[in-house]
């Protein structure tokens, strides 16, 4: 009788009312159609230049590739709780995803200072190609997991800068009682050469150097460290950053609020990232010489490099404590080790390539210059 009915419609015309009636018999899938919404905590100020605003940049893109089906509202440090806190937060279910760097989870998982970077380990793009290509997303995603979280690579910051000074550098004895901000396995290293170490996040810095409480402080390069005023409060900006050459920053997914997307939602959570990674490292390419020109010729920063021989010094207190962190627990000798074959080959290709290449580029010749 109905169906006769439905049948008399649609021949009389009356095609709305009989599509309505088809569309009904085949619903569509109810998880296309359910809505997510997360909160982000990230360990940077709110859009703090580059670190913060790829943040954003990431819950924007998720937001726009999913049509509004997955929304996540961002907050900065301490907004929810204290920037160091985030991964508890997320690992407990407060957060469903934080934005930060790896080795701020040290503590928690002593191998995730591995991830973020190792002191005169590799550069960006041997980074990313390690996570791609190297086993390095898998590593990551079974370190994280140790906090019931999910990992992407989020953005690199590419090579820092080590950081503000008081006083000059000449030689590694002159890190013996240096008080100074610096975090990951490069703080290690500066610890064993005789500082004392501290880790602080980002907004905490400024405060700490202009009230003495340190000495010497580093935060990212030019481009961030301008954002933050560093030059008020120490007078040498030394290079090159021997102890984050490039350093990764982390997206950490619940691994609960993870496993409850639908597969097209995971993929799109993964673009993103791979666009977001890319996009802060080519923004902290493209805007480093700017800012590190506004530094010397507007603040009178005396910008310095470290010697060979302090160089050669840190690098081999470096190789020690790295052996010695990875002796002492498996994961990090896993991850480290992984790293150290990648990172042999990726050097022998370099040398023959990037590096052969920049010391042809800096030959004494007559290039082209802009009209
Ligand atoms: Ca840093």
């Amino acid at each position: 009788m109905q169906r006769r009915s439905v049948i008399k419609s649609l021949a009389t015309g009356a095609v709305a009312g009989g599509a309505a009636v088809a569309a009904s018999t085949f619903p569509k899938p109810a998880i296309a159609q359910q809505t997510f919404r997360w909160r982000m905590q990230t360990t940077w100020p709110k859009n703090f230049p580059g670190l913060g605003t790829g943040a954003e940049l990431l819950a924007r893109l998720i937001r726009d590739m999913s049509d509004g089906r997955l929304q996540i509202e961002v907050f900065g440090a301490g907004e929810i709780v204290p920037a160091f806190e985030t991964m508890d937060a997320v690992e407990g279910g407060t957060l469903e995803m934080g934005h930060g760097a790896p080795y701020y989870w040290l503590n928690k998982v002593p191998a995730t200072q591995f991830i973020a970077c190792m002191p005169f380990g590799m550069n960006a793009q041997e980074q990313n190609a390690w996570f791609l290509f190297g086993g390095g997303q898998e590593l990551a995603d079974k370190v994280y997991a140790e906090m019931g979280t999910k990992f992407f690579p989020s953005g690199n910051t590419g090579t820092q800068m080590m950081g503000w000074f008081n006083k000059e550098i000449h030689s590694i004895e002159d890190f013996r009682g240096l008080r100074y901000r610096l975090p990951g396995l490069g703080g290690r290293v500066a610890a064993a050469a005789g500082a004392t170490v501290v880790n602080l996040p980002g907004g905490e810095i400024p405060p700490a150097l202009s009230s003495g409480a340190i000495d010497a402080a580093e935060w990212v390069g030019p481009f961030n460290d301008l954002a933050f005023g560093f030059h008020q409060f120490a007078r040498y900006y030394y290079g090159p950053g021997w102890h984050e050459p490039a350093t990764v920053l982390d997206n950490f997914i619940s691994l609960r609020a993870w496993e409850q997307l639908p597969n097209d939602l995971k993929r799109i959570v993964e673009a993103a990232n791979r666009a977001v990674n890319s996009t802060v490292l080519s923004e902290f390419v493209a805007r480093n010489n700017d800012a590190l020109e506004k530094l010397i010729n507007e603040h009178n920063v005396q910008q310095r490099m470290l010697n060979d021989e302090t160089l050669t010094a840190l690098g081999n207190l470096a190789g020690q404590v790295m052996n010695d962190l990875a002796s002492q627990d498996a994961m990090s000798r896993e991850v480290m080790d992984n790293i150290l074959r990648f990172r042999k080959d990726a050097m022998a290709w370099s040398a023959l390539s990037e590096e052969a290449f920049s010391r042809a580029r800096g030959l004494d010749y007559t290039y082209a210059e802009p009209a």
